[in-house]
């Protein structure tokens, strides 16, 4: 598995927030994330990012260990976060806003993939990043991650006050970073479109893994309906 976590701990002081979260995303996977409000998704990302340090339990990538590692060597090791609300710079354009996720490969990022990708970016490039709508900065801060030619990638909540098109927009891209081999791991509220695009989705409550399967599995459950796809089947 390329990215592979272990019984992992952690919280804020002497909060303990994950309890024993174990998820292994493989290369060319979708897994995604869901869970209520307070579940703990996005203390997860952050420890396995190095935001918070885990109390317990490992992270790898590719067998390399990750725990415990300052965030900003994890661009180096093959792991970008994506954090939540986008977090674009605003006064800078697009294309600084790019070149900042190339850093830990000494500027030289791979610009035209990430316009590939992006090709909306592309006449914006010397756009102020703040002036972009909702969906374009959210495509500059997954770009922003994809310069440094990642092997696993970790969004949260991308699709956040975004409109359905632009949801749907974003959700391709992500299935087009499966198709290029990434291991993709996707924090996500709006489970009609997570589970719509994810290999297999793992359910969080109160910081424990409690449900994982396949979307397709997982849609059978009533308490996954009732709880995340207001009842309906999705
Ligand atoms: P949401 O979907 O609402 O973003 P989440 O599943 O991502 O929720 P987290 O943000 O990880 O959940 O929060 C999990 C718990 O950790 C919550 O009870 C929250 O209050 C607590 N928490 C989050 N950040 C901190 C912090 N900096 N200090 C103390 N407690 C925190």
């Amino acid at each position: 598995m390329t990215l592979s976590v272990k019984s992992l701990d952690a919280g804020y002081g002497k909060l303990a927030i994950l309890h024993e979260v174990s998820l292994e995303v493989a290369a060319g996977e979708i897994v995604t994330v869901v869970g209520s409000n307070g579940a703990g998704k996005t203390t997860l990302l952050r420890a396995v990012n190095g935001l918070i340090r885990p109390t317990g339990g490992t992270v790898t990538l590719d067998g390399t260990e990750l725990t415990g590692r300052p965030t900003e060597k994890m661009a180096s090791l093959g792991l970008t976060h994506v954090p939540e609300n986008r977090l674009c710079f605003p006064t800078l354009s697009v294309r600084d806003n790019l070149s900042l996720g190339a850093w830990s490969k000494g500027g030289k990022g791979d610009l035209d993939a990430v316009l590939e990708l992006f090709p909306r970016l592309k006449p914006r490039l010397g756009q102020a990043a703040g002036t972009l709508s909702g969906g374009e900065q959210q495509m500059v801060a997954i770009g922003r991650g994809m310069m440094a030619a990642p092997k696993a990638i970790m969004l949260d909540e991308p699709s956040i006050g975004l409109a359905p098109k632009v949801v749907a927009e974003i959700m391709k891209v992500l299935t087009e970073l499966r198709s290029r081999g990434l291991a993709v791991l996707l924090v996500e509220q709006n489970v009609r479109a997570s589970f719509g695009i994810a290999d297999r989705a793992v359910v969080m409550q109160r910081g424990r893994v409690v449900l994982e399967g396949t979307p397709a599995e997982l849609v059978e459950l009533p308490e996954v309906r009732n709880a995340y796809l207001g009842g309906a089947a999705a």
